[in-house]
């Protein structure tokens, strides 16, 4: 069956140069404990000092202020907790968007439990945060300010460099979680002026369970929640992963390599779904800002479907789409994402979407909108809410 993968926010294929670079350090020789002081550990070492030259410069970082994670939600809990507890006599206000990925979200909820202040800010009907509620969030209190580059769900870019301004004004850390936009769009972080900021490598045609924290120089940050050797300069307890932390630095390079065509091709194919599908369909909407977001993100919410159902329907079809993000699909809740840009919950059970990766094609596109057509006549046939 013809097999479409259109799901590439929630996970990406390893890129074959990528899986190069893993099995070379899971074969042969190059087996070491990087802290090993002999042959075996100075080849895995080397294997980590390469990996972390790689991904510094694709960020416009140096070297020292890479940390190697166990992936995306490990490098934002990391960020969290260690800004707010190393700054807890200072504040113990902590600023971040309702919109954020739970890796945040929850950190963040969890601080709260432990006597932390939150403010979880508000976003527009594209999902955007406005710098001036977090201007008027600001306390002397303050902290930590936690706002995403990018989000999973719509796609929409938050105004990252103003906030990172009017923190940096403030004395106060910013961390932002870079996951979705890294790759994508340009990520550097003096230009966005972070102090913290996360990626992980499955999301960047990269392997799962490895991620980075960037921690800027000079930030009051400690890490506070895993404790033991003292790998990664004592910011990381825990023998390295040699091989996926080798093919993550492989996946930030190939990927700021071919960032800029790459881009281009991919909202090419999104603007052709963009202005297909409201042509073809009747009662559909954009979710998400309609220009101001990542190039390979589609996202609807369609009246009167499920989109769990469109999502079945689509899977029949070999298509791999998503209604909201993967962790939301599955349990009834629609997401929190669309619930903070004011859909209702009828309608934000109608969504779905696409996130377009390197191996679609423009006839990929094609099909989906063929086999979409009956999918839909269908599935608003049986909906007793359907006009
Ligand atoms: C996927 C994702 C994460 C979590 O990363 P993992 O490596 O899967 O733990 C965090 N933030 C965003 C925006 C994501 O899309």
């Amino acid at each position: 069956m013809r097999r479409i993968y259109f799901d590439h926010s929630a996970t990406t294929p390893v890129h074959p140069l990528v899986a190069e670079e893993i099995e070379r350090y899971l074969t042969g020789e190059n087996f070491g404990n990087p802290s090993s002081l002999h042959y075996f550990g100075r080849v895995a070492h080397k294997a980590l000092d390469e990996a972390r030259e790689k991904a510094a410069r694709a960020i416009g970082a140096e070297t020292g202020e890479i940390i190697f994670t166990g992936g995306g939600t490990e490098s934002d809990n990391m960020a969290i907790h260690g800004a707010a507890y190393t700054n807890s006599k200072r504040g113990n206000h902590i600023i971040t968007s309702g919109v954020e990925h739970h890796a945040v979200l929850h950190a963040v909820k969890a601080l709260e439990k432990q006597g932390f202040e939150v403010t979880v800010l508000p976003v527009d009907h594209y999902g955007m945060v406005n710098v001036e509620d977090v201007k008027n969030a600001i306390t002397d209190q303050t902290t930590l300010i936690s706002v995403m580059h990018a989000n999973n769900e719509v796609g929409t870019i938050m105004p990252i460099a103003e906030i990172g301004r009017l923190a940096r004004e403030r004395q106060i850390i910013f961390h932002v979680d870079a996951v979705q936009s890294f790759g994508k769009i340009p990520v550097n972080v003096d230009e966005l002026g972070v102090n913290l900021l996360t990626i992980s490598g499955h999301k960047i045609y990269g392997p799962k369970g490895v991620g980075l924290l960037y921690v800027r120089k000079g930030t009051r940050w400690r890490q506070t929640l895993v404790h033991g050797g003292a790998q990664e300069r004592l910011r990381r307890a825990g023998t390295e992963n040699v091989p996926g932390i080798a093919g993550l630095g492989k996946a930030m390079e190939l990927a700021v390599a071919n960032m800029a065509e790459e881009s281009r091709r991919l909202a090419a194919l999104r603007d052709r779904l963009f202005k297909e599908v409201p042509a073809r369909f009747s009662d559909v909407e954009i979710t998400g800002h309609p220009s101001v977001r990542l190039p390979n993100h589609v996202s609807f919410v369609f009246r009167y479907i499920e989109g769990e159902s469109m999502l079945l329907s689509l899977d029949m079809q070999g298509i791999a789409a998503s209604s909201g993000s993967a962790c939301t699909s599955g349990s009834l809740e629609p997401s929190h994402v669309l619930l903070g840009m004011g859909y209702p919950h009828e309608i934000a059970h109608g969504s779905l979407r696409l996130t377009l990766g390197k191996d679609n094609t423009e006839e990929d596109v094609e099909y989906f909108l063929d086999v979409m057509e009956p999918i839909v006549a269908r599935l608003r046939a049986m909906s007793p809410l359907s006009a």
